[in-house]
């Protein structure tokens, strides 16, 4: 068990769709092609200002095909296609929360999920930045410019008790919500650090498949995600093989 409060075997990401009502600016249209949006360069900082460590906030889940997200990949992440569209954070409830890059704020308790509040900031590059699991509504208001490093709201837990799966969740989406894409490449930080506190409660980190070993086994190298898309990871050998009882394809 780690000694940090707030990563425990049974950290959950519950993505729910739809969710809430509240403030919301209007998102439609076509989502763009993965081509035409901004290359990830580690342009953005990470949503905290203070530094990581046991008593701050550590990594919780990363983005990807992890085991957790897989054997949840046709329930909790089949909106996904089976993986984890963002980036857990693990932290008290109550952490300030900052703004990854300079922005506008497009939704308050938006419709996109990671209940029970979040926020939507839109970025000048056409990316936007989505932070879930809120404690409380964010205290920002759409239309609200803000600044890269501006708090802009309280990390919280999925399970809304603070002692149970406290942490943040993190996505990078384009303007369409449609298109979600990996967090690592676009924000600033030293992500092999951050991954040698095992950020996988199964402690294998990403599932593989054994027919096409190596695939997306980094934090670095995982899919993009189309929303409502197809299963990535309807692996035909998996491993850590499925719990008993669990059906490996349908
Ligand atoms: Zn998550």
């Amino acid at each position: 068990m780690s000694r940090h409060p707030a990563i425990q075997w049974g950290m959950l990401c519950l993505m729910v769709f739809p969710l809430g009502t509240g403030s919301a600016s209007a998102h439609v249209g076509k989502p763009a092609a993965f081509s035409s949006l901004p290359s990830p360069a580690h342009q953005y900082g990470l949503p905290f200002a203070s530094r990581p460590g046991p008593d701050t906030w550590l990594m919780g889940q990363f983005y990807g095909n992890t085991t957790f997200a897989y054997e949840q990949r046709r329930s909790l992440y089949g909106n996904g296609q089976g993986v984890h569209f963002g980036l857990d954070f693990s932290a008290p409830c109550g952490t300030p929360v900052v703004a990854i890059a300079e922005g506008v704020v497009s939704e308050v308790d938006g419709p996109h999920g990671s209940a029970p509040h979040n926020l939507v900031i839109d970025h000048p590059d056409g990316l936007s930045s989505l932070y879930g699991h809120l404690l409380k509504k964010a205290a920002v208001k759409v239309g609200q410019r803000v600044r890269r490093g501006e708090v802009v709201a309280l990390s919280g837990d999925s399970q809304e008790t603070c002692v149970s799966e406290p942490h943040l969740h993190l996505e990078i989406r384009d303007r369409s919500h449609q298109l979600l894409l990996n967090p690592v490449g676009y924000l600033r930080a030293d992500w092999a650090s951050l991954g040698l506190v095992d950020p996988d409660m199964d402690g294998a980190g990403f599932q593989q498949d054994l027919r096409q070993p190596g695939i997306w086994q980094s934090p670095e190298d995982q899919p993009d995600v189309r929303l409502h898309g197809p299963l990535l990871n309807n692996f035909a050998q998996p491993w850590p093989p499925p719990a008993p009882g669990t059906p490996v394809r349908k």
